[in-house]
């Protein structure tokens, strides 16, 4: 499946790689900073974010592959700010499984585009719509299960 433009079909969530749900970069030019690093090296005065970037595979109804979410997708499916989540589950320690049973079998309709970067092996995932009425949001379930008041 190597799709030339974008390209939009529905697919259902078969998992999510819970392990590695968010990446860090720095505050100005975004450049993604490693675990080691809390500041960027080239912007003095930064500081760091969050961004989501989650790996999720799909299945349509021929074939089966992983596609990759970047921070606007993956807030869609997550209902927060990457920072937001990262604090939820500081505070409310969980088993990031919890996340992917969340998600499995959600119908989404999702654009797909090829990367930017050539070295990257997943289709990216421009723009995602949950298609079930009464989808919820990652950090909505959460909530609920954990006994949070949702404050938003
Ligand atoms: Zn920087």
């Amino acid at each position: 499946m190597e799709p030339e433009k974008p390209t939009t079909t529905i697919c259902t969530v078969v998992s999510i790689d819970h392990t590695d749900l968010h990446y860090t970069v720095c505050s100005l030019c975004e450049r993604t900073l490693p675990d080691s690093l809390t500041r960027c090296n080239h912007c003095p005065g930064s500081t760091s974010k969050r961004l989501f970037r989650v790996l999720m595979s799909v299945a349509t109804d021929t074939n089966v592959f992983v596609v990759v979410l970047f921070d606007r997708a993956a807030r869609v499916l997550f209902g927060c700010s990457a920072h937001d989540f990262f604090n939820f589950t500081n505070t409310h320690p969980f088993s990031g499984e919890t996340v992917s049973r969340i998600l499995e079998g959600e119908m989404l309709r999702v654009t797909l585009s090829n990367p930017r970067n050539g070295n990257a092996q997943h289709l990216r995932v421009v723009s995602v719509i949950p298609l079930r009425s009464g989808f919820r949001p990652v950090i909505d379930s959460l909530s609920e299960l954990y006994g949070v008041r949702s404050d938003r």
